[in-house]
Parts: structure tokens; C-alpha cells; sequence
């Protein structure tokens, strides 16, 4: 039937809207994960679980976090090292600054080399005490810029950075942080991962200037998915991420209702997703929180699937 001249639909209140998930299904997009390495052996059946669930869509990379103050130094090494082993995905270990001398980076990095590890996220890191001011180890580094530099002597990883569309919280200005993403930039890295955001502008905004101001390299923007909205209020504020109210009031009355946050945590970031790609994004990388599902659906919103099943959806034999 066709409402659009039907006004017991209420399409005679305006023009139709198009929606971005109405666009032809994109052919064109790239995926990443980003997992933590689990703490029990319940959390780390789920990471599993997880990661059998995605890998056959085949992202392009599966990032393992480094805990607060280097806590988790042997599980993200444990966890990147067991995906080489038993999966085909290409795994990046994240690594920070906080608490490690010069030599014990220098250490870190060249038993990754050894072990086939070839992707690194190199991030500063924060202060190991929630909310105290950052100090660097005194033979250590102070910006992740020179911790690319020292990977890149020791050996010729691919090296990811973060950047944030919001500004660093501790950064004077966006410009003044995006000339320093741009000295990760020239010490060798050659993609930058975003901190989440919601508004499809603010990323849109973001890369523009960054491009202005010479970072040339690809921005991905990082995806969250939100479930547990008043978890993310606190996080956000902590990491001067903006809260729109369309969100809040998306996920008003839902506190006891977590399959109800689950079916709009999937709809708010597909429809985030799509309209990023509308405006010609192809690479998303997802903060999974060791979930597969709701990353699982939004890449099939995505047209990122396995081959058979998308085969199947085209007929193909
Ligand atoms: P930097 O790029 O060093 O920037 C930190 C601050 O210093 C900014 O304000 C910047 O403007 C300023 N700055 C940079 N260079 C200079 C300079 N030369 N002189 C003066 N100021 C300078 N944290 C973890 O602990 N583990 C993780 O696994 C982890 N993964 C992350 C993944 C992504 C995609 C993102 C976006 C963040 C991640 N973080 C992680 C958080 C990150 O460690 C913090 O946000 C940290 O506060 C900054 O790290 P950075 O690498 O961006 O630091």
C-alpha cells in the first residue's frame, strides 16, 4: 500500500523522510572488534563465544585492550597470542605508556613481533588512580607519539591511534589535539581509531578539520553500542563525551526493561552506522564489551556478512 497520500498515516503532515537504512545495502564496508581480555573463566567463555559468532564475517582486525596502569599486560598478550593460534583473524594488541620503563615497551613490542603479532594500538593510557593527574614513568614515555616512535624501531608494525572528535579532556583545544594526533600521525601511524560519540555530525565535523589540519591518514569511527545507557552517562562524563537527550529520552523508563535497551541499542547504531556511511565512511570499528550480538546485527545492517550467507541472499549457488 502507499501511505504517502494517505493521511490516516499521518503522511499528510510532510514530505517523506528516507530513511539511511533505505539505501541499497553497502558492498563496501570494513569492520574491526574491539574486546577486553577476560578476568574468570566464565568472561573469558564469553569473549570465545564472541569471537567464534564474528569471525566469520571477517573483519579486518580484532583489537584487544591493555587494562588501566598496564593491569592486564599478561591476559592481552595471552588473549592476542590465543587468536593467532587457534583463528584466522589478525589480531592488534593495545598498549600503553602507564607505568613501563623505555625497556620494558622495547620488551613488550619485540616479543609480539616474534610471536607473528604485526598491528599495534599505541595509546598514552591514564593515570592508574581514577581521576589524578597523568605522570609518565621517569624513563618512560609521555605522549603516545613517542611511544609510536620507539615501535617503529622496533620493528615495522602497522601502528593504530586514538583520536577524539570532543577534544582530549585534557587537551587546551580540538585543534591543539588534533596537531598532536597529527605528530602520531608522521611517527608512523596510519589509522586513527575515534572515541564513540552519537552525533553523526560531530564525527563529520571532526574529520573535516582534522583534514584541514593535514591528517591524511583514515579516521574510523568507533562504535558503542548502548545498553546500559546510565553506565555510559558516567563514562561519557568522565571522557567528555556529549550525551544527546534524543538518547536519553530514547532509553527513558527502560532501567528494568534490559531487552527493550537491547533492541534500541541495535537500532540507534545501525541507524548511526548508515547514515555515517551515507556520508561515505566504509570502516567501523565496534567497542564490542566482549558481545557479539548487537555488533553482529549492526554489520549485517552494514551488508558486512559471511560469504555463504550473503551468497545465499543473492541467489548464488
Ligand atoms: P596522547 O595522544 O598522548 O594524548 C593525550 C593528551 O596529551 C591529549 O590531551 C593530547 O592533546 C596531549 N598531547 C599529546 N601529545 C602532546 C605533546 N607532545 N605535548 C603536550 N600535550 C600532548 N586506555 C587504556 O588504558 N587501554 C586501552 O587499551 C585503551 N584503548 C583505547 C582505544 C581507543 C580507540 C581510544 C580512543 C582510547 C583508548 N584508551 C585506552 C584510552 C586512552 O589511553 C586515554 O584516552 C588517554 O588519556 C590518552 O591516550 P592517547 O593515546 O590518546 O594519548
Amino acid at each position: 500500500m502507499d501511505v504517502r497520500n494517505d493521511s490516516r498515516h499521518g503522511a499528510a503532515r510532510g514530505p517523506a523522510t528516507v530513511l539511511a537504512v533505505a539505501a541499497p545495502l553497502p558492498c563496501d564496508v570494513e569492520v574491526s572488534f574491539e574486546f577486553f581480555p577476560p578476568r574468570t573463566e566464565d568472561s573469558e567463555r564469553t569473549l570465545w563465544a564472541s569471537i567464534q559468532r564474528l569471525a566469520p564475517i571477517r573483519p579486518a582486525y580484532v583489537s584487544v585492550t591493555y587494562g588501566a596502569g598496564g593491569s592486564t599486560r599478561e591476559r592481552t598478550h595471552a588473549t592476542v597470542m590465543r587468536m593467532l593460534r587457534e583463528t584466522d583473524l589478525t589480531p592488534a594488541a593495545h598498549l600503553t605508556c602507564v607505568g613501563h620503563s623505555r625497556g620494558e615497551i622495547e620488551a613488550i613490542a619485540a616479543s609480539y613481533w616474534e610471536g607473528g603479532v604485526r598491528h599495534i594500538v599505541a595509546l598514552r593510557g591514564d593515570a592508574p588512580e581514577m581521576g589524578s593527574a597523568w605522570e609518565a614513568h621517569p624513563d618512560g614515555y609521555a605522549h603516545a607519539s613517542e611511544l609510536v616512535v620507539a615501535l617503529k624501531k622496533v620493528a615495522d608494525f602497522e601502528i593504530s591511534v586514538a583520536a577524539y572528535p570532543e577534544k582530549h579532556p585534557e587537551a587546551s583545544s580540538l585543534d591543539a589535539d588534533i596537531d598532536f594526533l597529527k605528530h602520531k600521525i608522521d611517527a608512523g601511524a596510519t589509522r586513527a581509531i575515534t572515541q564513540y560519540f552519537f552525533d553523526v555530525d560531530v564525527y563529520l565535523r571532526f574529520v573535516e578539520r582534522a583534514r584541514a589540519r593535514g591528517v591524511g591518514v583514515p579516521i574510523v569511527p568507533g562504535i558503542l553500542p548502548v545498553t546500559n545507557f546510565n553506565t555510559v552517562v558516567q563514562f561519557s562524563k568522565m571522557n567528555g563525551v556529549s550525551v544527546p537527550a534524543w538518547l536519553a529520552d530514547l532509553f527513558d523508563g527502560l532501567d528494568e526493561e534490559p531487552a527493550t535497551r537491547k533492541l534500541i541499542a541495535a537500532s540507534v547504531a545501525a541507524e548511526q552506522c548508515r547514515a555515517l556511511h551515507a556520508n561515505g565512511v566504509e570502516q567501523f570499528h565496534f567497542y564490542t564489551l566482549n558481545r557479539a550480538d548487537l555488533a553482529y546485527a549492526i554489520c549485517h545492517v552494514l551488508g558486512v556478512r559471511a560469504p555463504q550467507t550473503y551468497k545465499t541472499q543473492r541467489g548464488e549457488t
